[in-house]
C-alpha cells in the first residue's frame, strides 16, 4: 500500500458538494475581491480564535509582513525569531527592512526557548516573533512577560498551529498582531493561497486592512504607501466551508499522533515529539528525529511511504542569508534538528491501517 506524505483530497472529498456550491455561489455573484465572503470568513476566523479582529490577506508571509508594518517595525530594527523555523518568519523581518536575530529552540518541543531570548535583546530590538512550530503552541506566557519587561511587540507566526492552545488560550491571540497561513497543506488550508492577521487592537486591524489594500480605505483615496495583499472571495468562501471541520481534523491528527507515539516508543534511537505541559499540539507535522534519518527516509520510500524534512537547511545557513555572515556551528540546535528530523505522513482522513503500515515499516528498519 503506497502512503503519500500528504493527501488533501481525503478531507475535501466528503465536502465536495458544499465546496462546489460555495465556488458556484462566488462565480454567480459577480464579485470576486473583498466582498461578503471575505467579511463573513473574517468574522468566523476571529470567532474561532476568540480574537477581536481578523483581516483576510493573500498568504501567510504577507500576514507577517503586514503585522510588522502595522506595528511600525522597519529599517534599523532587530526582530527575534527562532533559529528553527520555516524561512518565511525571517523573510518577513527582512522584507520590512529589519534584521532577524535568531534564538535557539528547546530540543524537546522544537519551539523557541524563552530562557534564551533575553540574551538576544538590545537597544535595537523591537519585536519577538515566536513560531508555533509543527503545530505546538510556544511558551507564550513566558514570551509575553519578556516582551512586556523590555517594551517589545510580539508577532505570532501561527501558520502551523491553527487551533492550538497555551494555558487554554488559542495561538494567534497572545501577540499584538499575528499572522497565519491558509496554504493548502496547513491545518486549515484554502484551495490556493490565503492568510489572515488576528489582533485584539482595532487600530492595528484597520492599519493592516488599509496597508494590504493599496493604502486606501476609500477607493482611489490612498492614505499610505500600500500593497495588494487581499484575500479573494473564492478562497474565503471555500475556507468558510472548511473551518467548521477544523476541530474534527485536529482530533484526527491527534489520534494519528497518539498511534505513532505508542507504536514508535523505544524503537531504535528515535526521538519522538514531546508536548509542553501548558501547551496543546495540533500536529501540523509529526516530526521524529534519528541519527539514521537519510537511511530511514530511503527505506520508507522503498516501501512506498512518503516523508519530508522540515527543514533541511535552517534560515541562518540559507544562501539568501549569506550576507548575515553565519556559518555552520552558529546555531547548533537548529542544525542538529535539520540534520536529524523527519516528518511522517499525517493528514485528516488517514486510516489507522495506514498509520500501522508506517509504524511497522519503521520498526522493521530499526530491528533489521
Ligand atoms: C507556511 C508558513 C508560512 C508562510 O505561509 P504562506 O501562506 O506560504 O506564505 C510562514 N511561517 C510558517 C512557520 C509556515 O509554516
Amino acid at each position: 500500500m503506497d502512503i503519500p506524505f500528504l493527501n488533501l483530497v481525503a478531507a475535501h472529498d466528503p465536502l465536495s458538494a458544499e465546496l462546489n456550491e460555495a465556488a458556484a455561489r462566488v462565480i454567480a455573484s459577480g464579485w470576486y475581491i473583498h466582498g461578503n465572503e471575505c467579511r463573513a470568513f473574517e468574522e468566523d476566523w476571529a470567532r474561532f480564535l476568540d480574537a477581536k479582529h481578523a483581516v483576510g490577506v493573500s498568504n501567510g508571509l504577507d500576514a507577517l509582513i503586514l503585522s510588522l508594518k502595522a506595528l511600525g517595525v522597519g529599517e534599523g530594527a532587530e526582530v527575534i525569531v527562532p533559529s528553527n523555523t520555516y524561512v518565511a518568519t525571517a523573510l518577513a523581518v527582512t522584507h520590512v527592512g529589519a534584521r532577524p536575530v535568531f534564538v535557539e529552540p528547546c530540543l524537546d518541543t522544537y519551539n523557541i526557548d524563552p530562557r534564551r531570548i533575553e540574551a538576544a535583546i538590545n537597544e535595537r530590538t523591537r519585536a519577538i516573533m515566536p513560531v508555533h512550530l509543527y503545530g505546538q503552541a510556544a511558551e507564550m506566557t513566558e514570551i509575553m512577560a519578556i516582551a512586556a519587561r523590555h517594551g517589545l511587540f510580539v508577532v505570532e507566526d501561527n501558520a502551523q498551529a491553527q487551533g492550538a492552545t497555551h494555558k487554554g488560550q488559542k495561538t494567534g491571540t497572545f501577540g499584538h498582531c499575528n499572522g497565519t497561513s491558509f496554504y493548502p497543506g496547513k491545518n486549515l488550508g484554502a484551495l490556493g493561497d490565503a492568510g489572515a492577521v488576528s489582533t485584539n487592537d482595532p487600530d492595528l486591524a484597520r492599519k493592516v486592512r488599509v496597508l494590504g489594500n493599496y493604502g486606501s480605505q476609500k477607493k482611489y483615496y490612498n492614505e499610505v504607501i500600500g500593497y495588494n495583499n487581499r484575500l479573494d472571495e473564492m478562497q474565503a468562501a471555500l475556507l468558510r466551508v472548511k473551518l467548521p471541520h477544523l476541530n474534527d481534523w485536529t482530533a484526527q491528527r491527534q489520534a494519528i499522533a497518539s498511534a505513532y507515539l505508542e507504536g514508535l516508543s523505544g524503537v531504535g534511537d528515535l526521538v519522538l515529539p514531546a508536548t509542553h505541559a501548558d501547551s496543546s499540539h495540533v500536529y501540523h507535522l509529526f516530526v521524529i528525529r534519528t541519527k539514521r534519518r537519510d537511511e530511514l527516509a530511503e527505506h520508507l520510500k522503498q516501501e512506498g511511504i512518503g516523508t519530508l524534512v522540515h527543514y533541511p537547511i535552517p534560515p541562518h545557513l540559507q544562501a539568501c542569508y549569506a550576507d548575515l555572515g553565519f556559518k555552520r556551528g552558529d546555531f547548533p540546535l537548529a542544525e542538529e534538528i535539520a540534520d536529524t528530523a523527519l516528518s511522517l505522513p499525517i493528514w485528516p482522513g488517514m486510516e489507522r491501517e495506514q498509520t500501522d503500515v508506517v509504524i511497522q515499516a519503521m520498526v522493521r528498519f530499526f530491528n533489521s
